[in-house]
């Protein structure tokens, strides 16, 4: 069973990218954002719970992205692989991963991370609450908080991932196909 790691920034190009090669590979795609997003529209505990964190652009606790991702693994044993996009986004939840998979006798196999200027992603936020309508996209203030947030507490998972040799990063602003590419070579 191989675990990948969908890396980058918020609106690098990782839920994309993951899309296309998903069908290619048949590899289970896990995204805790889209997780998150089904719970706030089922109107659950979690979900409300979360709301306002995901609105402002803010990260949800640890312990509750950690229990998705050991679910996920969980109910499915039989899956080919993995492919984590927005987890971990943290230490602890990178920490944690590895804890999860080390248990299992499993590790990740590669960090395959999308770089991309500040600016290039501020420009497809924008882009993308026009097409996708989603909250946290449309507010300039929210998306500022998000690339700050990513700053702060998910860049350091680079070096995290470069000392255990797994890092891998491609150029997030080439095209869509020409970075397909790039990623499929990685598989
Ligand atoms: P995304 O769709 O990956 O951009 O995630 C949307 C929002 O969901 C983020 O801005 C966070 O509020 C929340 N979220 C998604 N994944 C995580 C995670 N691994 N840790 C904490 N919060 C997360």
């Amino acid at each position: 069973m191989k675990f990948f790691i969908l890396f980058g920034p918020p609106g690098a190009g990782k839920g994309t990218q993951a899309k296309i090669i998903v069908d290619k590979f048949n590899y289970r795609h896990v995204s805790t954002g889209d997780l998150l997003r089904k719970e706030m529209a089922d109107g659950t505990e979690l979900g409300k719970k979360a709301k306002s964190l995901i609105e402002s652009g803010s990260l949800v606790d640890d312990y509750i992205v950690e229990g998705m991702i050991e679910h996920e693994i969980e109910s499915n044993p039989d899956a080919k692989g993995f492919l984590f996009d927005g987890f971990p986004r943290t230490i602890a939840q990178a920490e944690s991963l590895d804890r999860m998979l080390s248990q299992r006798g499993k590790s990740i196999d590669k960090v395959i991370s999308f770089e991309i200027s500040d600016e290039v992603v501020f420009q497809r936020i924008k882009h993308r609450a026009d097409i996708e309508g989603r909250k946290d996209d449309a507010d300039p203030k929210t998306i500022q908080n998000r690339i700050d947030t990513y700053h702060k507490k998910t860049e350091p998972l680079i070096e995290f991932y470069k000392n255990q040799g797994k890092y891998y990063g491609i150029n997030g602003e080439n095209d869509l196909n020409a970075v397909s590419a790039r990623v499929e070579k990685l598989l």
